[in-house]
């Protein structure tokens, strides 16, 4: 007799957003940036890894003609409680010059990430730059960059699933749950 393969599964998470209330947020987004940016033609740039999950849901419900790129920010530990400084590799993106595009990131916590990953785009001259997140916290928020769509603003709590990693695990999870401060502490299952 075989045993089939079970997988362990993240147990006890706790919901934050449901897969429907997730779905529905992103079908709201993609009819706001379809009438931004009506005739005009679109490139979406989503940032590695976490916007992935969200980045392809969104473009499904874009019936216009769309291209689409990634761009990469990592941060390096500066000293064990500093952060280091953010490198940002924009070289798996089309080109963007004179064109339209729209920055997708996971969540707009302090705002220095997407903040510096604007700037590094506009370096590149599209012909205009705007940016979506996913979920924002605002109690965090730290510079005076604000992302152009927002589809969920939520408290201050630590979110994973639906793309969004602790420690490169949880990004299959099809919903988004908000991990405990003792979880977080835990090495990840
Ligand atoms: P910021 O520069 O806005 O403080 O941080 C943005 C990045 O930190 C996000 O793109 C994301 O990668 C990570 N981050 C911030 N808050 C969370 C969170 O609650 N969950 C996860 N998984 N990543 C987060
Ligand atoms: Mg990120």
């Amino acid at each position: 007799m075989h045993s089939s393969y079970q997988p362990e599964g993240y147990t006890g998470l706790k919901t934050l957003l449901s897969t429907d209330e997730i779905h529905a947020g992103v079908a709201r987004l993609a009819g706001e940036i379809r009438d931004q940016y009506a005739g005009q033609s679109l490139t979406v740039v989503g940032v590695m890894s976490g916007s992935l999950v969200f980045l392809a849901d969104l473009i499904r419900h874009i019936r216009e003609p769309l291209r689409v790129g990634v761009i990469q920010a990592r941060s390096y530990r500066g000293s064990a409680t500093v952060p280091g400084p953010l490198e940002v590799r924009t070289d798996l993106l089309p080109d963007i010059r004179d064109r339209h595009v729209l920055l997708v990131d996971d969540i707009f916590d302090t705002g220095r990430t997407l903040q510096r990953l604007m700037s590094s785009l506009r370096e590149l001259q599209p012909a205009s730059l705007r940016a979506a997140v996913l979920l924002s916290k605002p109690a965090r928020h730290e510079v005076e960059t604000r992302p152009d769509f927002t589809v969920f603003e939520i408290e201050d709590v630590f979110a994973v699933g639906y793309g969004m990693d602790y420690r490169d695990a949880y990004r299959n999870l099809p919903h988004i749950a908000a991990l405990e401060p003792e979880e977080i502490q835990a090495p990840p299952p």
